[in-house]
């Protein structure tokens, strides 16, 4: 599992900002001190909490919907920069807002409380947030708030606030864990088992602590985001630390918790890596004795295959084809009685391909799902009037020629690379008979046999 760290690290844009910001803070200092030295300025503290005079600023952020506020004070001996995100919807901006409030004025209280003249206390409030997006579409906002009045006080709090774009709504840990605390002891011991692993905060971790602010209640994992891939919960460094000042989290997959999480938040399970695949067809069949015998290969390794089949052919061994549909084999339309369509008029490629779809589903209960025509000669003529896509192939056996099994292994030798579709026929004897040999082979250089629809 892996640990998002949430260091002191700013992203170059927000030095820059700072350094601008810092800029028109001195200058406008400077202008202060010019206008209290011309006349009696009121700028000593008057004793209760009022905000200095900030500039406020609303940007566009990279996110859809959602832009960023941010507020710095003018005010140079209290100083503070503040951003945070702000959405379409009403009750979320009020909700940040609200907080974004309470850390401010929690700040100049202390600052009041400190009952020094402003001009010689040294304080900062910096809050800034990051954004996560979940493949649904969920924003996670992550703010990090960092204050110290007169040095001593520094402390770190993070915050979090959850946004459906599109609804407006802030999904709650209780739903994505469904409200079933039993699925929050689950996630609660992950979270205790990462912690206590956590190299970087090892040494001042409080045991006692970390089962305190641990425990399956809701209310000690209400500070979460929800990333492409993990769900994050942190915490305050100041709850189960010593005064460690890096923000502790626990990033968990989401995949490894998919049992738990209410369907929108599921994890999505990774592919398994693709390896070579080819796609085996057998065209001109059925027939009695052949295919039956290709069918038995097949079986023997576990091969899909795709068996382009003549409607002329499914009428006389409706068995066989039957058979084929039984093993699971893809069912592919080779016309009826394999004339070449690009000579034949409107009429009659559509009785070929529309009569052998028609008996193919008739005799085997299955739809053809491709078609070949003939010789793999069509015009656009013939492709208009296939409702199915035409599927060719790129390895010729010739076995229809040579009807010879050596002669079929060493054509698929030399010929088959990842993705190929192998054409055969499986009314030959010889192709038969050679199968075995070419699924030993291919098998053996790491391919898996698959249809013809399956590759594409
Ligand atoms: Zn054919």
């Amino acid at each position: 599992m892996k640990k998002i760290h949430h260091k002191r690290r700013r992203p170059r844009i927000d030095i820059l900002f700072t350094f601008v910001i810092s800029t028109l803070i001195l200058g406008a200092g400077y202008l202060l001190f010019l206008s209290s030295n011309g006349s009696a300025s009121p700028s000593k503290n008057k004793g209760h909490a009022t905000a200095p005079p900030s500039t406020i600023d609303t940007m566009d952020s990279k996110y859809p919907g959602i832009k960023i506020i941010s507020e710095i004070s003018n005010d140079l001996d209290i100083p503070f920069a503040i951003q945070y995100p702000q959405s379409a919807h009403e009750t979320f901006n009020d909700t940040i807002k609200t907080y974004i409030k309470k850390a401010n004025n929690a700040y100049l209280t202390e600052i009041m409380e400190q009952q020094k003249p402003k001009n010689k206390l040294t304080a900062e409030l910096n809050i800034s947030f990051e954004t996560y997006v979940h493949p649904s579409g969920l924003y996670s906002f992550v703010l990090l708030s960092d204050s110290s009045v007169e040095g001593a006080n520094k402390t770190t709090e993070i915050r979090t606030f959850l946004l459906n774009p599109e609804t407006g709504q802030s999904p709650t840990i209780e739903d994505i864990l469904e409200h079933d605390v039993e699925r929050l002891k689950n996630v609660a011991t992950t979270v205790q088992g990462q912690l206590h692993k956590d190299l970087s905060i090892k040494d001042d971790l409080l045991a006692n602590k970390i089962e305190e602010y641990t425990q399956p209640i809701w209310d000690n994992y209400r500070r979460f985001a929800l990333t492409d891939d993990a769900i994050v919960f942190y915490f305050n460094p100041s709850e189960i630390t010593t005064g460690s000042l890096d923000t502790p989290s626990v990033s968990i997959p989401l995949v490894t918790l998919n049992d738990l999480l209410a369907a929108d938040y599921k994890g999505k399970e990774e592919k398994k890596p693709v390896g070579k695949r080819v796609a085996l067809t057998f065209d001109d069949g059925p027939e009695l004795n052949v295919t039956t015998q290709i069918l038995e290969t097949l079986k023997k390794y576990d091969a899909k295959a795709t068996f382009f089949m003549l409607g002329s052919r499914v009428e006389y061994y409706p068995e066989i084809a039957k058979s084929v549909q039984a093993a699971g084999h893809e069912l592919g339309n080779h016309s009826w009685n394999h004339p070449n369509l690009n000579k034949a008029d409107i009429n009659k490629i559509q009785e070929e391909i529309n009569k052998t779809s028609a008996i193919i589903e008739e005799v085997t209960g299955q739809k053809a799902t491709l078609f070949r025509p003939p010789y793999g000669a069509f015009n656009d003529t013939v492709k208009a009037q296939s409702d199915l896509p035409i599927a060719l192939w790129d390895v010729d056996t010739l076995d229809w020629k040579h009807r010879n099994a050596d002669q079929l292994l060493a054509h698929i030798k030399q010929h088959t690379k990842d993705g190929s579709i192998i054409l055969m026929h499986d009314i030959h004897q010889s192709t038969a008979d050679g199968l075995d040999a070419v699924l030993a082979y291919l098998q053996s250089e790491g391919y898996t046999f698959v249809t013809v629809s399956e590759l594409n």
